[in-house]
């Protein structure tokens, strides 16, 4: 039997290169390991407030970069969350068998709602990694391949599904985070101290950014006052950062990036890691333009909603039948 193995992106803002890093980046090499379930996290992206033009064109771009990556739809199931009915109904059920103190305790429900006053907090956003444990276990996923701040979601989700089989049996299936060694938490080049996200413009390098505008993001990232390119995310967060950056663009261990910047100086360092970004993110650009001109998404996503409907419903199937909900045929 294959792995199956489950990994999505929420379209809340423009890709960036963390998100390459811990899941476009190794879509070819997953999808050549197991069965493949690879998503648009659409509806966990109306957690935060959202324009529904934006939600729309990103969600095309996350397809369109997933198959730039080389996901082809005929071996993986590319799909649309929004698509599959089973994820909402999954989210009513299981959203009894997380408890509030478990969800308050999330790191990142707490970083994204501490600067919102609590009247506006909705109630998606709390209750993100229910959503999310449904996702997991309707696929029957084995693997989840996450970067490191999903890690915790996963874990809940595991703790869901002891939970839930303990009560009734071995109904759903015990999922396992995979995250990369190398670049497992990619930071912003503004301030190597708060993880890349969507969301700053200077920090965040976009894979739509013109690869000008990547090569001086770069050029001016923050880096320390020593002149050593050393790997030491202690003391030289920006140096470490742009190593392990340009040591998963070469597919290389952080050791052998070292090695090779040994006596280099930052501005000539600099110079390759953007060099090495370029290269990849430049290639990647002409396949994303060619899949947007051609709106070959949109075939692939909606042959991937049926076959995600089919597997996701037998699943729901599974789960109503568990708890006591009448499932006529
Ligand atoms: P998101 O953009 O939150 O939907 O995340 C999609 C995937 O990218 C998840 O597996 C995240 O863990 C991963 N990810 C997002 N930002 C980073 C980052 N800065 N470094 C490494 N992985 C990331």
């Amino acid at each position: 039997m294959k792995e199956k193995i489950l990994t999505g992106i929420k379209p809340t803002g423009s890709l960036q290169l963390g998100n390459y890093i811990a899941v476009l980046k190794n879509l070819k090499a997953l999808q050549d390991r197991g069965e493949c379930y690879i998503f648009i996290a659409d509806l966990h992206a109306l957690t935060l407030p959202i324009e529904p033009e934006v939600l729309r064109q990103n969600s095309i771009d996350i397809a369109a970069f997933y198959l730039a990556c080389g996901l082809d739809p005929d071996k993986s199931t590319l799909f649309l969350q929004s698509s599959v009915s089973a994820h909402a109904e999954a989210n009513a059920i299981f959203q009894n068998y997380l408890y509030m103190g478990e969800l308050s305790r999330m790191t990142q429900f707490k970083d994204k709602s501490a600067k919102m006053k609590e009247s506006a907090i909705g109630l998606g956003l709390f209750a993100y990694p229910v959503l999310m444990a449904g996702d997991i276990v309707l696929y029957d996923a084995d693997i989840v391949p996450v970067g490191d701040d999903q890690k915790q979601h996963v874990e809940l989700t595991r703790d869901l599904v002891n939970r839930f089989n303990n009560r009734y049996g071995e109904v759903l299936k015990m999922p396992k985070p995979e995250i990369n060694k190398v670049g497992k938490r990619i930071m912003s080049l503004s301030d190597p101290t708060v993880k890349m996200s969507k969301s700053d413009p200077k920090g965040d390098i976009f894979l739509k950014d013109d690869l000008k505008v990547i090569r001086k993001k770069i050029m001016s990232a923050v880096t320390d006052l020593g002149c050593e390119v050393k790997y030491d995310p202690e003391n030289k967060p920006g140096i470490s950062n742009l190593l392990v950056i340009y040591a998963s663009m070469k597919d290389i261990s952080i050791e052998e990036a070292e090695a090779h910047f040994v006596g280099k100086r930052y501005g000539e360092f600099k110079g390759e890691v953007a060099d090495a970004v370029c290269d990849v993110i430049g290639k990647l650009q002409e396949r994303y333009q060619h899949i947007i001109e051609t709106k070959a998404y949109e075939e692939a996503l909606k042959k991937g909603a049926i076959k995600a409907n089919k597997v996701a419903s037998e699943t729901l199937k599974r789960i109503k039948k568990a708890v006591g909900l009448l499932t006529l045929e």
